[in-house]
C-alpha cells in the first residue's frame, strides 16, 4: 500500500513536471493560418503593414470582432487617444469570418444552462439582445447590408426527454420575461423543414448575419473612428511593462501602456491564456445557391439557423442567397497537437460526414455537394464559459477568451466591456459573471491532447 502510494505520488510529480516543462520543450511559434471560408470573399483587401516603430496609447492585437469593436469603442469614447490595431493577415482572418453565422443572444454557458438562473438569464439576454440592435444601427450608419436577420435561432432537440425538459425551461424563461418559445415536433418540422427533431427552443431575438460583411463593417467603423489598422503585421513577441513593447515579424515595434489581446484561439502562440482554453478545430461546408424549386421543397419556412442538442453539436443555416451551410458534429471537430492551427485542406472524410448529416436532415436535397469547406479554431474553455478582464503584473493587459463557439454577438459586447475597463469603468461590469473570471485549468501537452481525446471518446459514446 505504502509502495503504491509512493508510486502514485511519483507519477503525479512526474506528470506535473512534464506539464510544467511542456511550454519550454514544445514552444509554440506564431503561425496564423489563412481564412479560406466562403464568408472571407466579402472581406476587403488588407491595409498596409506597419512600416515603422510607433508609440500609442493603446495597442490591440487581432482584427476580429473583439479587437475591432474594442478599438472602435475606445476611439469613439476618447477621440484624442492613439489606438493602433495590428492584424497578422487581414481583418476577419480568424473565427470572425469562418463561423456558423448564428447571431445569438446570451452567452455560451447560459445558452446551455438556460433557466437555471432566470434573473441572470434575463439580464444577460437584455444586454446581448440590445447589442444586436446596436449592430443593426451600426450597419445603418454605414449603409452596410450585413444580411442581419432576426427571424429567431433555434436549439433543436433530438430526444423526447430533451424536448420535455426544454418545454419546462421555456416556461421558466417566458415567465422571467424572455422571448424564448418551445416548439413541439410538428412546429419544429414546419419551421425548419426537417422531421428529425422532437422539438426545439427558439429565441426570437436571435438570428443570423453574414460574418464576413460584419467583420468588414467593424473594420470600416474602426477606421472611421480613427483607429490605425495595420494588416499583414503579425506580432511575434510582447515584452510587458509600464510601457509594453510589441515586436512584429517585420522587426518594427509598437510601444503602449495598454495592450488589448484580441487573439482568441491564437493567444497561446504569444504565451497567453494557454491554460484557459483549447483551440478546437471546427469544420464547415457550404452548398451552391439552391434552385427556387428546391427551396420550396425544403420547407425551411422560418429560415432560422439552428444547432442541435448533441454534445458535439451540428449547426446549420440558410443564407440570403439560398445556400445551406453545416458545421460541427462528431466528425466536425478536431484538436491539433500543441494547440496547432487548422489544416489548410479539410480532410475528405470530415467533409463527407458533414454532407451525410446534411442529407440525413434534409433528404429532400437528393444529394449534397459542397461548393466549399473550411476550418476554424474555436477557443473552448473547459466549462464553455467566456472570460473578459485585465491581467498581468501591472493589470494593463486586457483580454477576452473562451467564447466557445458563441461569439459572433458576444465579442462586441465584450468590446464595449474592454473599452470601459481600459477607461477605468470596471464597476459597471461587476455584475457580469465573466469579469476577471478564472477559467478551469487545462494542462499542457501531452495531457491536453490525451485529455481531449478521452473527452471526445466519451462524448462519442454519449451521443451514440
Ligand atoms: C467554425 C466556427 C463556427 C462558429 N460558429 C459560431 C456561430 O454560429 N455563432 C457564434 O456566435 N459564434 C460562432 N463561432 C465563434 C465566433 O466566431 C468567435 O467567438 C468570434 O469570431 C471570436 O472573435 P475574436 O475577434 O475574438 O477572434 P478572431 O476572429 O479569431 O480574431 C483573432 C484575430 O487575431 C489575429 N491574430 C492572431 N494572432 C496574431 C498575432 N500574433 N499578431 C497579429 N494578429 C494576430 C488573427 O489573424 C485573427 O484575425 C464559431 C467559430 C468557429 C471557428
Amino acid at each position: 500500500m505504502k509502495r503504491g502510494g509512493i508510486a502514485a505520488a511519483g507519477s503525479l510529480a512526474g506528470g506535473a513536471a512534464i506539464n510544467a516543462a511542456a511550454p519550454f520543450v514544445l514552444p509554440e511559434a506564431v503561425a496564423v493560418d489563412r481564412n479560406r471560408s466562403h464568408w472571407a470573399e466579402a472581406l476587403p483587401a488588407a491595409a498596409a503593414a506597419l512600416a515603422a516603430t510607433a508609440d500609442a496609447d493603446v495597442v490591440v492585437i487581432g482584427g476580429g470582432f473583439t479587437g475591432l469593436s474594442t478599438a472602435y469603442y475606445l476611439r469613439s469614447q476618447s477621440p484624442g487617444q492613439r489606438v493602433i490595431l495590428l492584424e497578422a493577415q487581414r481583418c476577419g482572418n480568424g473565427a470572425s469570418a469562418r463561423n456558423g453565422a448564428m447571431l445569438l443572444t446570451s452567452t455560451p454557458d447560459r445558452w446551455l444552462r438556460a433557466g437555471d438562473e432566470p434573473a441572470l438569464d434575463r439580464r444577460i439576454h437584455e444586454l446581448t439582445a440590445s447589442n444586436i440592435d446596436a449592430l443593426r444601427s451600426l450597419a445603418a450608419r454605414f449603409s452596410a447590408d450585413i444580411e442581419l436577420d432576426t427571424a429567431g435561432a433555434a436549439h433543436a432537440l433530438l430526444t423526447v426527454t430533451e424536448a420535455r425538459e426544454a418545454k419546462q425551461t421555456a416556461a421558466r424563461l417566458h415567465d422571467a420575461g424572455l422571448p424564448i418559445e418551445f416548439w413541439d415536433a410538428d412546429r419544429t418540422h414546419a419551421a425548419l423543414g426537417t422531421g428529425v427533431y422532437r422539438g426545439a427552443l427558439c429565441d426570437a431575438a436571435s438570428g443570423q448575419v453574414h460574418p464576413g460583411k460584419l467583420a468588414a463593417l467593424w473594420r470600416t467603423a474602426a477606421l472611421a473612428a480613427g483607429v490605425e489598422i495595420y494588416e499583414n503585421t503579425p506580432v511575434t513577441s510582447v515584452v510587458e511593462g509600464p510601457l509594453h513593447t510589441l515586436t512584429t515579424a517585420g522587426g518594427q515595434q509598437v510601444r503602449a501602456p495598454v495592450l488589448v489581446l484580441a487573439t482568441n484561439a491564437y493567444s497561446s502562440q504569444l504565451g497567453y491564456l494557454r491554460s484557459a482554453y483549447a483551440p478546437l478545430v471546427a469544420y464547415v461546408g457550404i452548398t451552391r445557391p439552391l434552385e427556387a424549386a428546391m427551396i420550396r421543397q425544403l420547407g425551411w419556412q422560418s429560415r432560422a439557423p439552428f444547432d442541435d442538442s448533441r454534445t458535439d453539436e451540428y449547426w446549420l443555416g440558410l443564407t440570403r442567397d439560398d445556400r445551406i451551410h453545416i458545421g460541427g458534429g462528431p466528425q466536425g471537430y478536431g484538436y491539433e497537437f500543441n494547440n496547432g492551427t487548422p489544416p489548410p485542406e479539410v480532410p475528405p472524410e470530415r467533409a463527407a460526414a458533414l454532407a451525410a448529416e446534411l442529407l440525413r436532415i434534409y433528404p429532400q436535397l437528393g444529394h449534397v455537394e459542397f461548393e466549399r469547406c473550411w476550418a476554424g479554431a474555436v477557443d473552448c474553455s473547459l466549462d464553455l464559459t467566456a472570460s473578459v478582464g485585465r491581467m498581468g503584473r501591472r493589470r494593463n493587459v486586457y483580454y477576452a477568451i473562451g467564447y466557445s463557439g458563441h461569439g459572433v454577438n458576444l465579442t462586441s459586447v465584450f468590446g464595449r466591456v474592454l473599452a470601459d475597463l481600459v477607461a477605468g469603468r470596471d464597476a459597471e461590469w461587476r455584475w457580469l459573471p465573466y469579469l476577471n473570471r478564472h477559467s478551469p485549468y487545462i494542462p499542457n501537452e501531452p495531457w491536453r491532447w490525451l485529455g481531449l481525446r478521452a473527452v471526445r471518446a466519451a462524448t462519442g459514446l454519449l451521443d451514440g
